[in-house]
């Protein structure tokens, strides 16, 4: 086993397992900010997927989500293209919302992750239904994206953190959805997230460190960006609702929530490095105690744990 790096700082060595995609995204032995996600949320379900690589369902959800950041690219880039636009015409969000199906039937039919985790495809109804919800979630969040893209001066999409500004003591990297204004648009420097989810409510803690993370990343350029989620709800009439990080009523994070949010991933990446170095001894003990069970996303989990289920009984 060789170690992908050693900090002076936390006076340790990292070595983390290769998360990479076809395209070296991220590099191999680089953590990123949705593996703390993952980890935050369910650690077991993390390592199953990313060190284990056990067949895994496919997430219909997962394709939603996916589908609706299509189209969010796809608006992002006919702004960036093309800096007088008019309103958004009924033809170009239909050829928005069909290309952005394209992409959720793709996901929902993969046969592989893009680790090579083997995935049990859902059934035809479930995929069914799911593909109503990204119709209704799309076409409603299309327009709404476009206006608030243009009013916040979008700059680039998909924007991956830069390594030369990681401040964190390990191989660090990750992308946000969008980055906006800035100094050379007169307008506050936005990284931004679209997140879709099954009701209303404030991102929760997880995704809240991820956030942290992206204005980790901009700080060290000397930038104060603020970080604002885009949540989409996926009832019947969808909602959208911007939030935005940092106290009750204050436009950006603390240095202090800014610390913590760097001690938690620093602490979470010895975590994920240790069990990795576990797994390949063969030490389960300390790879189970690594990659604890969590809560899961929504209470739910990719990977049967063997928790005892509860049942429902009648009187
Ligand atoms: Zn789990």
């Amino acid at each position: 086993m060789t170690p992908n790096y050693r900090s002076a700082e936390t006076d340790r060595d990292y070595v983390f397992p290769d998360l990479g995609t076809a395209e070296g995204y991220p590099p191999s032995g680089t953590l990123t900010s949705t593996s703390i996600t993952g980890w935050m949320t369910c650690a077991r379900c993390w390592a199953h997927d990313n060190i284990q690589h056990l067949t895994k369902p496919a997430s219909v959800h997962f394709a939603v989500g996916t589908c609706v950041h299509h189209s969010a690219e796809l608006v992002g880039q006919m702004i960036l293209e093309q800096e007088d636009l008019g309103p958004l015409s009924v033809e170009i969000q239909a050829d928005i919302i069909e290309l952005s199906l394209a992409v959720f039937d793709r996901e929902v039919n993969k046969e592989s992750d893009r680790n090579g985790t083997e995935r049990i495809p859902p059934t035809d109804a479930e995929a069914g239904a799911a593909k109503d919800v990204a119709r209704r979630v799309a076409e409603f969040a299309i327009p709404r994206l476009y206006q608030l893209y243009r009013k916040r001066g979008l700059v680039a999409l998909e924007y991956e953190l830069p390594a030369h500004l990681n401040p964190f003591p390990f191989p660090m990297t990750g992308r946000c959805d969008a980055i906006s204004g800035g100094p050379k648009k007169g307008l506050p420097l936005i990284l931004s997230d679209i997140k879709t989810s099954a009701q209303k409510g404030r991102p929760d803690q997880n995704n809240r460190v991820q956030g942290g993370v992206y204005a980790l990343f901009v700080r060290q350029a000397g930038e104060e960006p603020r970080v604002i989620f885009d949540q989409i709800t996926k009832a019947l009439s969808p909602q959208f609702n911007s939030y935005g990080l940092g106290p009750e009523g204050a436009l950006y994070m603390t240095p202090g929530q800014l610390e913590v949010v760097r001690e938690t991933v620093t602490d979470i990446a010895g975590l994920i490095s240790d069990g990795y170095a576990a797994y390949l001894n063969g030490d389960w003990q300390t790879f189970r105690r690594c990659f604890p069970i969590g809560q899961g996303w929504n209470g739910k989990h990719d990977f049967d744990h063997g928790v005892p289920e509860a049942h429902l009984l009648v009187a």
